[in-house]
């Protein structure tokens, strides 16, 4: 392990375009938990019961859903930046990272400070009307759910809410992942951190990237599909690692 982190922190330190992508894995240590780990708010509520299509069509589904989403609202509301949002921020204001491509939806690290930042999955402070595409900021739902038994509707044309995420079933947002897949193209290195690299299209920027010539490390806790075309992959904790990585001297 010492050695491969020394080789990690070698391509780390040659790199002037590095770009990580992140997944749930990188902000389980500030206590939002990812689908594997200890399961928390995942094992009450199946995913798959809020597809966009059913979210759309049953009002059963939605009120589960809003339910779901408040307790998920209070951990991203107590979560603080982790050690590895932290070394990935430092990395930006060295100058040596272009960019970070999340899937998250927490908002950790804009808060950790890293200032270009690509949401793949969207954020959750904001609901969209899907009739009129009225917002509103997503605090102001509890409230609007309370009026409808649950189900927040639109305060201009009482149309159905969905929170600014990307939902089971619904497509990545066309500029996020274009946008993604130019800067992993012109990357000279991709940090992947904390992603099973389980779902597509966001897994198949690792491909993309090493096929553009970008080095490939990979800090994961478990092993991933693209373990096998990575420079490097540390099997870890990410809080732990990345402050090793990002360190100088
Ligand atoms: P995932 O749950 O499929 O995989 C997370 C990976 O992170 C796992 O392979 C696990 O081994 C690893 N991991 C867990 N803790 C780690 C740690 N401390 N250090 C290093 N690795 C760690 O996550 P995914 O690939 O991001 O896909 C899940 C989807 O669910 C995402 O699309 C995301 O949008 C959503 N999600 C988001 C959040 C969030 O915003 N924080 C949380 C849960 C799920
Ligand atoms: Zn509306």
């Amino acid at each position: 392990m010492e050695r491969r982190i020394e080789e990690a922190r070698r391509l780390l330190g040659r790199s002037r375009r590095i770009v990580a992508f992140t997944g749930a894995g990188i902000s389980t240590e500030s206590g939002i938990p990812d689908f594997r780990g200890p399961r928390g708010v995942w094992a009450r509520f199946d995913p798959d019961e809020f597809s966009l299509p059913n979210f759309l069509r049953s009002v059963h589904a939605r009120r589960r859903f809003w339910q779901f989403a408040a307790e998920l609202g209070a951990l991203l509301a107590a979560a603080r930046p982790n050690a590895g949002h932290l070394a990935i921020a430092e990395l930006e204001r060295r100058g040596t990272c272009s960019g970070v491509i999340t899937q998250n939806i927490d908002r950790l690290h804009q808060r950790a400070g890293s200032r270009r930042v690509i949401e793949l999955h969207g954020d959750a402070e904001t609901a969209v009307c899907m009739t009129c595409g009225a917002e509103l900021p997503s605090s102001a739902l509890p409230e609007r759910a309370a009026r409808n038994d649950g189900d927040p509707r639109c305060p201009r044309c009482s149309g159905i809410l969905k929170p600014r995420t990307v939902l089971f079933g619904e497509a990545l947002p066309e500029k996020a992942l274009a946008q993604a897949e130019k800067l992993a193209r012109k990357s000279d290195l991709l940090l992947v951190v904390g992603s099973s690299l389980a779902v597509q299209p966001a897994a198949s920027l690792v491909p993309m990237a090493h096929r553009s010539g970008a080095a490939v490390v990979i800090v994961n806790l478990d092993a991933t599909p693209s373990d096998g075309l990575a420079e490097v992959v540390l099997h870890g904790r990410a809080g732990e690692l990345l402050p090793r990585l990002v360190a100088r001297g």
